[in-house]
């Protein structure tokens, strides 16, 4: 059995969306921007890929930009916030220490232009409170940008009343949504926010494919110059096979949510019982505000990196947090904003499911992930100190 639990990496590309990419890649391969008959049939395709986006986020299809992923779209969104902020004089931005490095990275560029970036500690259980926001808003913020869901730990932000905080105060709020968009349902304009993006491939979609929400008004920067496509704010011919699959996997997944997950929820909640039984072990993420996919423990005494290779062979794909990390010694930051110690943030293990994984699946992953645990710790120094009292448990 070989099991695949890094859901949160990457996912399947689903029936639905590889059958509506196709015509695209034959049939109907105009340019949008051709003024011919067959230029104009690929721009209403991609219309109506724009309409399903937009009915599917509660706004209107002018407030939809197609880009190349979720981490085109965190940083076009972000820099368009801070040049409007800039042309006002307001260069504080407020995030968390806990976002995707799309966004992290964007706002270290930012800084060394002279923006003032404020990073909200996040609590233990991986939240980041409405008051919290509404405390570190000044005169001069022109932005605050804060993750819908964590891609490592899975928690979920109270987003609408993060939202309804920077409206009071007149500040753009952009949520990186990328792993939320398809798995919990979303109202832009109910829940108050002015920009948002998002990724295909984390809902059964293409890879290389995103899309950026943007309420009307907000006047976007390019980030690719060139030509007019998408109201002159992301030049390029259009991917239309993608957009036509991401349009597709993201209708089917938002039509699905509530079956996915009442069917997730049961799994995971399956898991994370299981695997608190295994000694010295730790959930990481709010309990209860979670993505229905996600678990994500840290157990004391082991190598994430080394619990990994043994978990493949075994037959469990999984991931220690985040797939951009990876391959550095680095803990990841994530763990690191909620406080937890660095020798016990590299014994992290991540498993994101999807509704594709199966009971059985679960079974598997149960039985194994302790066994490999055990084995490891029973050559590890660390543990050997930490059961014979030279050192003393971190997790109890
Ligand atoms: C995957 C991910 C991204 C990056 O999206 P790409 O489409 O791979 O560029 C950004 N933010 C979060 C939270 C993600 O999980």
């Amino acid at each position: 059995m070989r099991v695949y639990a890094d859901n949160a990496a990457t996912t399947r590309m689903s029936e639905v969306a590889i059958k509506a990419m196709m015509p695209y890649m034959s049939e109907v391969y105009g340019n949008p921007s051709s003024l011919h008959s067959i230029g104009q049939e690929a721009k209403e395709h991609l219309d109506s890929a724009r309409a399903i986006m937009a009915k599917n986020l509660g706004c209107e299809p002018f407030e939809i930009i197609f880009t190349s992923g979720g981490s085109e779209a965190d940083n076009q969104a972000i820099v368009s916030a801070a040049t409007i902020g800039a042309r006002k004089n307001k260069k504080h931005i407020i995030s968390t220490a806990f976002e995707h490095h799309a966004v992290l990275h964007t706002l270290k560029k930012l800084e060394k232009q002279g923006y003032e970036i404020e990073l909200l500690d996040v609590h233990e259980n991986g939240m980041v409170t409405a008051e919290q926001v509404k405390d570190a808003i000044r005169e001069d913020t022109c932005l605050v940008t804060i993750m819908y869901a964590n891609n490592e730990i899975g928690s979920v932000m109270p987003i609408k009343e993060i939202g309804a905080v920077c409206k009071e105060k007149g500040v753009l709020f952009h949520t990186d949504a990328v792993q939320a968009a398809g798995h919990i349902k979303i109202d832009v304009k109910e829940q108050n926010i002015d920009m948002l993006s998002l990724s295909a491939h984390k809902f059964h979609g293409p890879k290389g494919v995103g899309a950026l929400y943007a309420r009307r008004g907000i006047m976007l920067s390019n980030i690719i110059e060139g030509g007019a496509q998408e109201r002159g704010k992301r030049a390029g011919t259009e991917n239309i096979p993608a957009i036509m699959g991401m349009a597709a996997a993201f209708e089917d997944a938002c039509n699905n949510i509530d079956a996915h997950t009442e069917k997730l929820l049961k799994m995971r909640d399956r898991l994370i019982e299981g695997l608190a039984k295994v000694p010295h072990s730790i959930l990481n993420g709010d309990r209860e505000s979670r993505l229905a996919g996600n678990v994500h423990f840290c157990f004391e005494g082991i190598e994430g990196e080394a619990l990994l290779l043994l978990l493949d062979m075994h037959g469990v794909c999984a991931s220690s947090g985040s797939a951009c990390t990876s391959g550095s010694l680095d803990p990841s930051h994530v763990l690191m904003a909620i406080g937890r110690p660095h020798d016990i943030a590299h014994g992290s293990l991540r498993l994101s499911l999807s509704a594709e994984n199966t009971e059985e699946e679960i079974d598997h992953i149960l039985t194994v992930v302790p066994k490999v645990v055990a084995q490891l710790r029973n050559m590890s120094p660390v543990w050997r100190d930490l059961q014979e009292g030279r050192r003393e448990y971190v997790i109890q």
